[in-house]
């Protein structure tokens, strides 16, 4: 695997080395629970035991400038695991926009019609989740560890921090090298440069998120995906936080649907949650298996927006936010081998979701409950090998949250052409047998080896996505322009700084893109970070990484593979504060 971080991490430069015998490398929902758990098993312990756990230090490093700014869903949240890790979480404020009241799940069949289904389907019954923010939550799981004393032992939690490589010995994980600051596009430094660190750990959790870097390292070394039956799998969303007049939509409310405006024959969905104080999340969804090259989750939806049974939440209203993230949909046949020699795989880096459900935080959680109890196993007995860890995954794979997901394990695959009526066959099927078909496993490929040319889909050679997408008006208010969106998402970086957006191949690769794709990437990117120019050399993609919202739906969907995504410098990305 190639080396990326020789941009980001000046050779010849003297690190200082900091020592962990825990360290967790991101701080979505997976991570910090396991934090918290962790905590709560050593300090019972030592109040137990005579041979107590003394003199530990645990860290967290976070590539975000604060713990939440990275963090975003605007989701519908199963409680079960929380309940777990803190049954008396509402007591302790946790920040919920209110729990789920009414709900509607719609069947859009045109720009103005659609069928609202009289029952809910079973998935979509979320009675006793609660709406929330991630970006609020994951704050306040943070706030509550770090109001936590136990003697013995030290809890530093690192926002700021980027970690790009793996420091290895032999085959076994010991650390993370995070990344230099202050490093110029040439690879000089300037009057601020700070070098990164080595952090070395007995045991280190990777829950970075889908696609994680870090976690594609250690895949590439230890063959972590070689046994699963399909490779890891995405959907992208992008979404808008809205303020609306008082009272116009009911706290709790809950909308979800298919069909318009997707195109036919491609998956996904839209959502709508009434947030607290009058803020509403809208968002689509699109699954990246896609066939057709120029399929845009942002112009979905600002379509979905013109929908009467949408329009008439946001009248009057204003957009407080927008963002955009990937997140994983294949479940259980795409889940990854979770423990190594010194370290585990958590959470979306390691596609924990149910499919149908569209959820996967409380998933997460689930294992990260699973990681603290082996990890204090671990310290037990001092044994960090893949033999000792492998608990973690055992005891996940046959917990509630492995048989929720098991009993989803063909769901992606059989709506990915949408919901027709085999699907609709297959769907009832698998609810009676939780999961079986008759055909199970269903494979899949990679979601970038679905995309087809503007040839073959379109019937048109060198079509341009600008050829297609004439309808929408923007007007500012309702229908916004993506880049008037972006900048509400407090997207931010060092403009200085190498950009973390890698061209692998040639230019050429990419103009060959341009012909036969229309080039995807200047159409889906949610935050419109690449654009082809014609310079006196020939094409050129040109790449405003500054814009990037970290979602790593390029590295994902480019159908020619010759874009990596790699993390910035610490301190940089979007800051999602609002839903
Ligand atoms: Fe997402 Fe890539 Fe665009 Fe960044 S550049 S916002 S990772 S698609």
């Amino acid at each position: 695997m190639p080396d990326y971080s020789t941009q980001s991490a000046r050779k010849g430069v003297e690190r200082e080395e900091i020592e962990f015998d825990v360290l967790f490398v991101g701080a979505g929902p997976a991570n910090l629970t396991a934090l918290w758990r962790l905590l709560d098993l050593i300090e019972s312990h030592n109040k137990m035991a005579d041979k107590k756990l003394e003199n530990l230090s645990i860290g967290l490093i976070e590539k975000g400038p604060a713990i939440g700014d990275h963090a975003f869903s605007g989701a519908v949240f199963d409680p079960s695991a929380l309940v777990e890790l803190c049954p008396d979480y509402m007591d302790r404020g946790f920040p919920s926009e209110g729990e789920v009241g009414r709900e509607e799940v719609w069947l859009f069949t045109s720009d103005r019609n659609g069928i609202k289904s009289p029952l809910l389907p079973p998935f979509f019954r979320n009675h006793g989740c609660h709406i929330i923010s991630l970006s609020r939550m994951t704050r306040w799981m943070a706030e509550q560890i770090e109001a936590r004393e136990i003697p013995g032992v030290d809890i530093m939690l690192l926002p700021g921090f980027a970690g790009i490589n793996v420091i290895w010995d032999g085959n076994r994980v010991i650390g993370v090298q995070t990344a230099d600051k202050g490093v110029n596009a040439d690879g000089t430094a300037r009057n601020n440069f700070e070098p990164g660190n080595r952090i070395m750990a007995k045991v280190t959790v990777f829950g970075e998120g889908p696609k994680g870097r870090l976690a594609q390292e250690i895949d590439s070394v230890l063959g972590l995906q070689k046994d699963s039956i399909n490779p890891q799998v995405f959907e992208m969303g992008v979404k808008e936080v809205w303020e609306i007049p008082v009272g116009q939509v009911q706290p709790g409310f809950v909308l979800h649907s298919a069909g318009w405006p997707l195109p036919d024959g491609e998956s996904g969905g839209s959502f709508v949650y009434a947030l607290g104080n009058d803020r509403l999340a809208i968002g689509y969804v699109v699954s990246l298996d896609t066939a057709d090259p120029f399929v845009d989750a942002h112009q979905l939806l600002q379509k979905f927006k013109t929908h009467p049974r949408i329009s008439e939440m946001l009248i009057g209203g204003k957009l407080l936010q927008y963002g955009g993230k990937a997140m994983p949909i294949g479940g259980w046949y795409s889940i990854p081998r979770l423990a190594f020699d010194g370290g585990m795989i958590v959470g979306d880096s390691a596609q924990m979701i149910n499919p149908a459900r569209l959820k996967g935080i409380h998933l997460g959680m689930k294992g990260g409950i699973c990681t603290a109890e082996t990890i204090m196993t671990a310290l037990l007995s001092n044994d960090f090998s893949h033999a000792s860890l492998q608990k973690y995954e055992d005891t996940f794979m046959a917990s509630w949250a492995g048989e929720e997901i098991k009993s989803q394990r063909n769901f992606h695959r059989t709506i990915a052409h949408g919901i027709t009526p085999v699907a609709g066959i297959r769907l009832g099927l698998s609810i009676i047998t939780k999961g079986w078909l008759p055909c199970d496993p269903l494979k899949c490929l990679s979601d970038y080896e679905y995309t087809e040319s503007t040839e073959r889909y379109y019937g048109k050679k060198t079509l341009r996505a600008t050829d297609l997408n004439a309808e929408i008006k923007y007007d500012g208010v309702m229908l916004i322009q993506k880049l008037d969106d972006l900048y509400t998402s407090g997207v931010m970086h060092d403009e200085h700084q190498p950009s973390h957006l890698k061209i692998i191949g040639s230019d050429e690769i990419c103009a060959d893109c341009w012909e036969k794709y229309g080039s995807p990437c200047t159409v889906f990117c949610p935050a419109q970070v690449y654009e082809m120019h014609a310079n006196e050399k020939g094409l050129k993609l040109e790449i405003a990484y500054s814009n990037c919202l970290h979602c790593k739906t390029c590295e994902i969907k480019c159908p020619k593979q010759n874009v990596v995504w790699t993390p910035p410098e610490g301190g940089g990305g979007p800051q999602f504060n609002i839903g």
